[in-house]
C-alpha cells in the first residue's frame, strides 16, 4: 500500500525533526540518540517501510511476535526485546537479539545466562528499573539496583550495558520528567562504582508520548511506535 508506505515515510522524518530539536535544546549530538521503532502489531511490510526509511533497530514485547518477525524479515534488522520476558522463553530469543531491555530479575539473568553461554555469545542488557514504583509495572526498585547489578556482573555471558525504565502515562509528558532524571542519575552513580563487566553506556527510556523529554534528560535510545507506525489496532 503506497498510502502506508507515505504515511511511515512522513512519520519517520518528522520523528528525527523532533529528536533533533530536542537533542538541540539538551546540547546534545542527535547522532547519538538510536530510535528502535517499536513494532508490535505490525506487520512486515510495514517494518521493511521503516527499515527503508534507515531504522534499523525494532523493539517487540512478545516473544512470540519477535520470532516470527525476526524470521521473515529478510533484512538486515537488529531485534531488541523491550518487554517483560519469561524465564522459559529465552531460549527462543537468544540467536534473536541484539539485545534485552527487560532485565528484571536474577532469575531471568540467570537463565539468560546458561543460554547465552550454550549459544556461545555474550548477551548485552540493559536492567529495567520501576522508578515510578507502580505495581502493575515490572522492574527493579531504584534503592536496590546497584546491588542488583553487582550480582548479574558475575554472570559471564551477560553484558549489563545501561538502564530502562518505563515512565508512567500521564497527560502531560512533563509530569513524567523526574522519572528520567532520576533513571539517569541512577547511571551515573552506578556508573562511577566501576564495575567489572558492566557498562552505563545506555539510558533506554522515552515512548511516542514523551521522548522529547526523555532525551532532554539524557535518553540515548528511546523506543518510539505509534509515532512511527500509527495507532495500534487492538
Ligand atoms: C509499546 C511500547 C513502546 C512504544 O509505545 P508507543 O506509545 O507506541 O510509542 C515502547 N516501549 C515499550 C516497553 C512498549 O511496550
Amino acid at each position: 500500500m503506497t498510502g502506508d508506505r507515505d504515511i511511515i515515510t512522513g512519520n519517520i522524518d518528522e520523528l528525527r525533526h523532533r529528536v533533533a530539536a530536542a537533542a538541540a535544546r539538551a546540547g546534545r549530538d542527535p547522532a547519538g540518540i538510536k530510535i528502535v521503532a517499536v513494532t508490535k502489531t505490525v506487520d512486515p511490510e510495514r517494518i521493511r517501510t521503516a527499515f527503508r526509511c534507515g531504522i534499523t533497530d525494532f523493539g517487540e514485547n512478545r516473544v512470540q511476535e519477535l520470532v516470527k518477525k525476526a524470521d521473515i524479515m529478510d533484512i538486515e534488522c537488529k531485534w531488541h526485546l523491550i518487554g517483560h520476558l519469561q524465564k522459559n522463553k529465552v531460549k527462543y530469543i537468544i540467536d534473536r537479539v541484539c539485545m534485552i531491555h527487560s532485565l528484571d530479575s536474577i532469575e531471568l539473568a540467570n537463565e539468560i545466562n546458561r543460554r547465552a553461554e550454550k549459544a556461545g555469545r555474550v548477551m548485552d542488557v540493559l536492567v529495567q528499573v520501576n522508578v515510578a514504583g507502580e505495581n502493575t509495572k515490572y522492574g527493579i526498585e531504584p534503592g536496590t539496583t546497584l546491588d542488583f547489578v553487582k550480582e548479574v556482573s558475575r554472570m559471564g555471558n551477560i553484558r549489563i550495558k545501561g538502564l530502562m525504565t518505563i515512565a508512567p502515562l500521564v497527560p502531560d509528558p512533563e509530569e513524567a520528567r523526574w522519572v528520567f532524571r532520576r533513571l539517569r542519575q541512577l547511571l551515573i552513580d552506578i556508573g562511577k562504582e566501576n564495575i567489572d563487566n558492566v557498562s552505563m553506556e545506555y539510558l533506554s527510556m522515552g515512548m511516542s508520548n514523551d521522548f522529547e523529554v526523555a532525551i532532554e534528560e539524557g535518553a540515548n535510545i528511546i523506543r518510539p511506535g505509534t509515532v512511527i507506525f500509527g495507532k495500534r489496532i487492538g
